[in-house]
Order: structure tokens, then C-alpha cells, then sequence
């Protein structure tokens, strides 16, 4: 069962039965889906439900809990610098895990789940420059949308702007525990200093991210950036999640909120 909440008039934020959140925009003239969670449930039949608009699909990175959705949709949009971690995460091996794990859930696997073929993502072409990000602009119809390139969690992250409601959509470049420590993560530093960079280039007033439905103020991705010092991340502690990988996390004061990254980028 894919959940649909209405945080703002034309903005569903969609968390599907494994826990993932993706959101969906509808302006007048059209609507736009961003991120299409892990698929295993139909999610084209869901939004249809919602809006009749025709929607433009938009995936925030190239993971396979944000892309896997995509089978249910004729075409989807991606950074050209996370095709080739979509291929790997649509692949066969990532596909098994995830039925395991959705069955470890007691959920229904698609019976074609392992054998179906993913349409590959058009490449997304953005014109403009915000700040240094290679950006595009769009209008759904009385509702202005911003989406630009911000490398951090993969090299071609989105995140996307919605004006009206002063609306940053994260999607796995923030998260109240953000996870900096896959292989093609870029390092730490630069990560936070791009997201302060993006944070300050709009009048951003609320945040939703991927991996917790709650719509969080500016103020907390912003205390969060702040908190997150070098000093601190000196200071980290290392954390099992993968041998092959040196990970290391901080603990900040506020809600349980964490920083997990790759200690040897961060060192280099
Ligand atoms: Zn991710």
C-alpha cells in the first residue's frame, strides 16, 4: 500500500509499504513525480488515483530504492552522472536483495520482479546556472519548480524547489540520518558545503527528504549543517555498515539526527 499525504494544496508526499518516500506535484497544466520508491507495488496506478494530469517522472539519484518504481512509467528523467549506478541498482543482484528483503517484510514481490527488463532514464538537460548548479526551471501550471544538479549523496543528486509553498525537496541529500558512505558518494565536505550553498540560494521555509515523512522547518536542516563541524567529524566514531568501506558517524544533539560517511574521502 502506497500512503498519499497532502503536506501542501498539490503536494502528496507518497511513502510506499517498504518505507520510502517520494512526492507529487501537481500544478494546473501538469504534474511531476519525483522518485518513484522501490516498486513492488504498481506506483503509475497510484498516482493516477490522485491526479490526471500528465506527470513527468523525475528521479532524484540513481538508487535502487528511488528508481526501482520506474518499470511502472514509459520514461523517467535522471542526471546523466547516475546512469551507470541506475544500471547497477535496476541489476539482477540488487533486485534479489530487495526481494529478500520485502519478503522479510511479509510483502508481495511482483512475481516478474527478477525478470523484467527497467527502461533506462533519459538524461535530464539543465540550461540554467543557480549558484554554481546546473539547474532547469518549470512551471506545472501555477506552480513554479526549481531542479537542480547538487553533487553530494551520488554525483548527479537532485534536489528540487517549489516556490510557492517554499518547499525543498531533498530527497537522500538530507535526511535527518544522511548517508554519505556509498561508493559513489562524494566527500563529506563538499557535500556540506554544497547543501549550505543550496540552503542559502532560496527562501526555503520547509523540507522534505526520503527516508522520513515529516516535514522539517528550514531551521533543522540548517542547525544540522551548522552542527555538522570539522571538528566533529574528526572526531567520529567508526561504525560497522560495510567491511570494505571505512565509515565513520556523528551523533548530533537534536532528535536522534546522525551523519554517517567515508572516512578515507573525508581524509584525502
Ligand atoms: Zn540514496
Amino acid at each position: 500500500m502506497i500512503e498519499a499525504r497532502e503536506v501542501f494544496p498539490g503536494v502528496h508526499h507518497l511513502t510506499d509499504a517498504m518505507g520510502v518516500s517520494m512526492t507529487l506535484l501537481q500544478g494546473a497544466g501538469r504534474a511531476m513525480l519525483f522518485d518513484t520508491g522501490y516498486g513492488l507495488e504498481n506506483v503509475r496506478e497510484r498516482v493516477l488515483e490522485l491526479t490526471d494530469r500528465e506527470v513527468d517522472v523525475v528521479l532524484s539519484h540513481g538508487h535502487h530504492d528511488h528508481i526501482l518504481g520506474a518499470r511502472w512509467f514509459g520514461r523517467t528523467y535522471l542526471s546523466e552522472e547516475d546512469l551507470e549506478e541506475y544500471r547497477l541498482r535496476t541489476g539482477r543482484a540488487q533486485r534479489e536483495k530487495v526481494a529478500a528483503q520485502a519478503a522479510g517484510k511479509g510483502l508481495t514481490v511482483p512475481g516478474d520482479f527478477l525478470t523484467a527488463v527497467w527502461p533506462e532514464p533519459v538524461a535530464l538537460k539543465m540550461g540554467e546556472r543557480i549558484c554554481g548548479f546546473e539547474s532547469l526551471c518549470s512551471d506545472l501550471g501555477d506552480l513554479k519548480i526549481t531542479l537542480m544538479k547538487v553533487p553530494g549523496h551520488t554525483p548527479g543528486s537532485l534536489i528540487l524547489y517549489i516556490e510557492k509553498w517554499g518547499l525543498m525537496l531533498t530527497a537522500d541529500n538530507w535526511n535527518p540520518c544522511t548517508w554519505l558512505w556509498f561508493p559513489s558518494a562524494i566527500p563529506a565536505r563538499i557535500w556540506r558545503e554544497n547543501m549550505k550553498r543550496v540552503m542559502a540560494a532560496f527562501p526555503v521555509r520547509w523540507v522534505l527528504c526520503s527516508h522520513d515523512g515529516r516535514l522539517f522547518s528550514r531551521d533543522t536542516v540548517d542547525r544540522y549543517l551548522q552542527a555538522l563541524t570539522d571538528e566533529k567529524m574528526n572526531q567520529a566514531e567508526r561504525v560497522r555498515l560495510d567491511e570494505r568501506i571505512d565509515t565513520r558517524q556523528v551523533c548530533l544533539e537534536r532528535e536522534g539526527m546522525r551523519f554517517v560517511f567515508d572516512w578515507r574521502k573525508f581524509r584525502r
